[in-house]
């Protein structure tokens, strides 16, 4: 199997791009670098300013050995020139927004989006004077309707946290770059087996690496992958300026984690298009959303631009009681699936999000775009992320409560 982004196959890639034999010692295993910072031979130099693509280690808040080595395996799979690790995926998207737009800009965000994003956009931008747009990503024609001469961004996540719906990259790639604007995509809940985002025309692709890439639930950290010139200049703003900068631990901890994601995510596709299908079957359900079954909205767009469909499931079960009084079920009678937010984890995990309580907190939409989130989420979802567990017992366990 050979990766569409580098001459070396995709599993060749994840286990080895961005690391070798240590030069001093042999080691196989790529070492962990604890090191703050770095003796050098310059008697000067110490400004983001003077950082250049061959720079010798100096201090680690501008870089280190070991989150290095992750920043290089992310851009060979992801196919870009580079990569930039943060200490979360919400740093990432920060990183984003802080270092593209400044006060009078104009970005284009999804209506839908992870919630922390949601609440950045829509409560810390406009205080720093950006002007926010928020659009369902998955109407190209309401993006190109929301375009302005001064848009510079525009930021989509797909499939989207958490109801599951996509984003036609391609489509609004064209769009953003016909507008001079820049197109960032959080891929998260795809992977970056899940979806080619650069093919696509994404230009900053963002990953929570907590979730899928580091794979164990045991890190948390952020990525955005893209060309030098972009990933240069948000090194300079967001790693050395803002400081959220990823401990070598945690990007050593996730690199492990990486090595094995083109097997993992094929399991995990598996195990969620077999849960999805039982979870269609069960009188309870009154409706799935998985974008690798035939009744996802989307369907065809999903086969068109996924490579894998990665295993997040949106479920309901009709009105919010009935979904609270499943919930509280849950909690007490699940044996596998643990009940708790975060998702791409070995483990298998669920959580409620009622309709009502995401609106007033992080969403806060109205009118049709109200209606368009209620035509996936109803009253409420369970957003389930299917684990690498035996399909047969996340089944059993989930019919201990459906
Ligand atoms: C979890 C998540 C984030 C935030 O990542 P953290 O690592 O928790 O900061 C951003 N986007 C999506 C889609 C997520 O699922």
């Amino acid at each position: 199997m050979t990766h569409r982004n580098s001459p070396r196959g995709v599993m060749t890639t994840a286990i080895h791009a961005g690391e070798g034999p240590d030069a001093a010692t042999g080691a196989s295993a790529p070492p962990l670098h604890m090191s703050s910072t770095f003796v050098t031979d310059q008697v000067a130099g110490f400004s983001a300013h003077d950082l250049q693509d061959n720079s010798a280690y100096l201090y680690a808040r501008w870089g280190n050995p070991t989150v290095r080595m992750l920043e290089q395996k992310i851009a060979a799979l992801e196919g870009t020139a580079d990569c930039l690790c943060l200490a979360s995926g919400m740093a990432a998207a920060t990183a984003i927004f802080l270092t593209f737009l400044s006060a009078g800009d104009h970005v284009i965000v999804s209506d839908v989006s992870y919630a922390g994003v949601a609440e950045l956009a829509r409560d810390t931008l406009p205080r720093l004077g950006i002007r926010v747009s928020t659009v369902n990503m998955s109407d190209p024609a309401a993006v190109a309707a929301a375009l302005r001469p001064d848009t510079r961004l525009i930021h989509t996540e797909t499939p989207v946290n958490p109801i599951g719906r996509l984003t036609d990259l391609a489509a609004i790639a064209a769009l953003a770059h016909g507008a001079g604007a820049l197109l960032s995509c959080d891929a998260t809940f795809a992977s970056p087996l899940g979806q080619d985002c650069r093919a696509l025309g994404v230009d900053l692709i963002l990953h929570s690496v907590t979730k899928y890439i580091g794979g164990h639930g045991d890190a948390v950290g952020g990525a955005v992958a893209g060309s030098n010139e972009l990933i240069a200049r948000m090194r300079g703003e967001a790693a050395i300026h803002h400081g959220g900068v990823m401990s070598p631990f945690n990007a050593w901890l996730i690199a492990r984690g990486l090595a094995t994601l083109p097997l993992r995510m094929k399991a995990h596709e598996a195990g969620a298009s077999a849960v999805a299908g039982w979870l269609e079957t069960r009188p309870a359900v009154t409706r799935v959303i998985y974008p690798g079954l035939p009744s996802h909205p989307q369907h065809d767009l999903a086969q068109r631009q996924m490579r894998n469909m990665s295993a997040m499931i949106s479920f309901q079960v009709g009105s919010a009681d009935q979904g609270e009084a499943l919930a509280q079920a849950m909690i007490e009678r699940l044996e596998t699936i643990h009940y708790a937010v975060s998702l791409g984890h070995h483990r298998s995990l669920i959580f409620w999000m009622g309709t009502r309580a995401l609106m007033d907190t992080s969403f806060r939409l109205d009118g049709a775009q109200l209606a368009d989130y209620r035509a996936y989420a109803g009253d409420g979802i369970f957003r389930l992320s299917v684990g690498l567990e035996d399909a047969e017992d996340l089944i059993a366990d989930l019919g201990r409560v459906l």
